[in-house]
């Protein structure tokens, strides 16, 4: 087995490793440094959690140790789709290079241009940034990228997804023909290859896993729930993630939980904390600030369930992450290859669990097919008739507030055959009635009811009738008068 002193490794170098607690390199680590050492560009086909970031900073590093930056100039350039990657992988050179004289800045949106030009303007080793924000500094004229002998891109499927390619072709133009190019993709899309094509020179390619294959030490499932009415999917659907979380007991020592929409990211976090879950949202929209303190908390263990969507996600590295939590069956497949590879880092297991509405079934389907394998259905923890145990909407009040229900207005109908407690009964209106009546129409509320509310309801009408001596048997006293003409008049 490859050890990593065998791999020409700085002994500065080797120090820092031994320091972090790694004792062999991954797969990626063994193929991609020593071609990266020997100077040739590599092409790097790895998800997240293999070690890829230090397949390429390792050597960088060693590479590195000699030389000095000049001001404005950076000497290497890592370039990443999101600012929480770029800072992560900053930290990788922190550690790794820590016994060596490095200096490097990170370049991100969401903080000042003023702080990072001070640091450009004193030289930088290794520059780290996003895309946008590097050419944001080019433009002001304050970058020169003339001297970059090393160019790394990271996450190269993730910039295609986020429309970065342009951004990439023109740095690839503004950095010297001679570089060396250490490029890194967990998948390989047509617009990858073509990049790849265009700006690597004989790359060694090293592959660690298929193309788009999920670790095999992650347990996934798929829970497929049907809401029992539209207007409740939404609160139903967060009750089910409730109840998976709480089906996981104590083996879920922290998760990601993953939503398509940012809307829907901030309302499952705020539901989550609202039923007692230590959760805090993470997405593209909040604050640089906020972003950061959210993420070290998690991190640090201070906060059990990150919710967050695929951009700001994407690449997190925290190694101890028990499950993933797909809210939402995500709508490019590729995304579910990297969500999961969330959880089960560094050959820890994991687990991955996934909710599949019915109009999500085509994009389950998207997923199974790239993943080449069925991902096991699991049983509703809720029971089959969910929906029908659903708590009120008004328990979420994250939900959409409860609509007066049909159902309800519909129920005196459904029942109209049955007396209800709070309606007066035909008796007592007769009763009512009778009690409005002068004394002498007040007679025999008893016996066949039909007569007698004929007669109450019409005993203002006889009034007007014409008046009449013929009493007609059996029908009452107070019998309207025309009642009694008609018969009378047949006769
Ligand atoms: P990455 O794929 O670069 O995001 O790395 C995934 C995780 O693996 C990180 O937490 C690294 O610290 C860790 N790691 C990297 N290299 C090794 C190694 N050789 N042995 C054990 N863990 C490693």
């Amino acid at each position: 087995m490859t050890k990593f002193s065998d791999l020409n490794l700085n002994a500065k170098v080797l120090k820092a490793i031994a320091e972090a607690g790694y004792e062999t390199p991954t797969p990626i680590q063994a193929g991609a440094i020593p071609p990266a050492l020997e100077g040739r560009d590599v092409l790097g086909i790895a998800q997240t959690g293999t070690g890829k970031t230090a397949s390429f900073t390792l050597p960088m590093i060693t590479m590195l140790a000699r030389g000095r930056a000049r001001a404005r100039m950076p000497r290497s350039l890592v370039l990443c789709p999101t600012r929480e990657l770029a800072a992560q992988v900053a930290e990788n050179f922190d550690t790794y290079a820590k016994h060596v004289k490095l200096t490097k800045a990170l370049l991100i949106g969401g903080v000042s241009f003023k702080e990072q030009d001070t640091a450009i303007d004193k030289g930088v080793d290794v520059l780290i940034a996003t895309p946008g924000r590097l050419l944001d500094h080019f433009e002001r004229g304050k970058l020169i990228l003339n001297d970059v002998k090393i160019m790394v891109v990271d996450e190269a499927d993730r910039m295609l997804d986020m429309g970065f390619i342009p951004d990439i072709e023109r740095i690839f133009g503004l950095t010297p023909f001679t570089r060396q190019t250490l490029f890194f993709s967990a998948t390989m899309a047509p617009e990858i290859e073509r990049i790849t094509n265009t700006f690597l020179s004989n790359p060694a390619r090293i592959e660690v896993a298929r193309q788009a294959t999920t670790g095999e030490n992650i347990t996934q499932g798929v829970v497929m729930f049907k809401g029992s009415r539209k207007d409740r999917e939404a609160t139903e659907k967060r009750k089910l993630l409730r109840a998976l979380i709480d089906g996981e007991g104590d083996k879920c020592s922290n998760a990601i939980i993953f939503c398509n929409r940012k809307m829907d990211v901030d309302v499952v976090a705020k539901s989550l904390k609202k039923y007692g879950y230590d959760a805090a949202p993470i997405h593209g929209d909040l604050d640089q600030s906020q972003r950061t303190r959210t993420l070290d908390g998690f991190r640090a263990g201070d906060l059990r369930f990150l919710v967050a969507s695929d951009v700001a996600a994407r690449g997190l590295d925290v190694p101890a992450v028990s499950h993933v939590f797909n809210f939402d069956v995500p709508s490019h497949a590729e995304d579910y290859v990297h969500r999961i590879g969330r959880t089960g880092r560094a050959g820890r297991d994991g687990k991955a669990i996934m909710i599949c509405v019915p109009r999500d079934e085509k994009n389950l389907a998207d997923v199974e097919r790239l993943v080449e394998r069925e991902i096991p259905r699991m049983d509703n923890p809720l029971g089959a008739d969910n929906a029908a145990e659903a708590a009120p909407a008004a328990a979420d009040d994250t939900a959409e507030k409860p609509k007066k229900t049909r159902t309800r207005s519909r129920k005196p109908k459904q029942d109209a055959t049955k007396p209800q407690a709070d309606a007066p009964s035909d008796t007592d209106k007769a009763k009512a009635d009778d009690a409005a009546k002068p004394d002498s129409a007040r007679k025999d509320t008893s016996g066949d009811k039909k007569p007698q509310e004929k007669s109450s309801r019409s005993s203002s009408r006889s009034q007007s009738g014409k008046g009449s001596d013929n009493r007609v048997v059996g029908l009452g006293d107070h019998t309207p008068d025309f009642i009694g003409l008609s018969f009378q008049d047949r006769e």
